[in-house]
């Protein structure tokens, strides 16, 4: 039975191969490229427009002083009129800081309107990518999808194959193979080498030893390969 397992196997290998060749394909490539970009795409988006709600926010924040800069401005300038001389003075002290105050503002007026033009390249950048994604999801689809439907007739042929194979093979260690044929590990099955699991090198006990005996074929403790002994 284990010779039929075996030969099971080997036909499986040229299914594992196709599969293989199926997913390593540019088309393949593309197509998940394309569906992993178009995920983020959501939350690109929503983080692009939360930061461009709190630099309009700031830009608020800075209009409304930049107001009330001009009317502290608008203020000391109507004292201006018939003024004494220590009144001058204090004047002049009071407008060269609202001088500096001006500039300050306007720098950061001038850096936040840089950031928002900076985030709209961004927003803008995000829309073209996602528009030429959603076009090479389409199409790299297509493709994928005729590359697949090419090997249907040799997928076909080797299970065919299989199934005449898997009818001499038991049920549950059938169940048990197909099971880790899910998973990208292969091959399954492998010959013990002296008390050694030849797929990882682990020994076995004595005890797992004597149940592999009795049981025939049994999962490796280390690697969970299905191992063997060969009579
Ligand atoms: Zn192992």
């Amino acid at each position: 039975m284990i010779d039929k397992l075996l030969k099971y196997q080997q036909i499986d290998a040229d299914l594992k191969a196709i599969e293989t060749e199926l997913r390593q394909s540019d088309e393949f490539k593309k197509y998940a490229s394309a569906v992993k970009f178009l995920k983020t795409v959501a939350e690109s988006k929503a983080q692009i427009e939360s930061k461009a709600g709190a630099l309009m926010g700031a830009m608020a924040a800075l209009e409304e002083k930049l107001g009330k800069l001009n009317e502290e401005k608008a203020e000391f300038a109507a004292w201006d009129e018939g003024a004494d001389e220590a009144t001058l003075a204090y004047l002049k002290k009071k407008s060269n800081e609202l001088a500096k105050q001006f500039s300050a503002l306007e720098g950061e007026i001038s850096k936040l309107s840089q950031d928002m033009t900076e985030l709209y390249a961004q927003y803008k950048k995000l829309m073209t990518n996602t528009k030429s994604m959603l076009a090479q999801q389409e199409e790299s689809k297509k493709a994928y999808e005729d590359l697949t439907k090419s090997k249907d007739d040799q997928k076909k042929k080797i299970k065919k194959q299989l199934d005449a194979l898997a009818k001499d093979i038991s049920p549950e260690i059938m169940q048990k193979y197909l099971e880790k044929r899910k998973d990208p590990k292969f091959p399954i099955v492998y010959e013990l080498s002296g008390r050694h699991c030849s797929a990882c090198g682990t020994e076995l006990s004595q005890l797992e030893l004597a149940n592999l005996k009795a049981v025939k074929i049994a999962e490796c403790e280390n690697c969970r390969r299905l191992i063997f002994i060969k009579e």
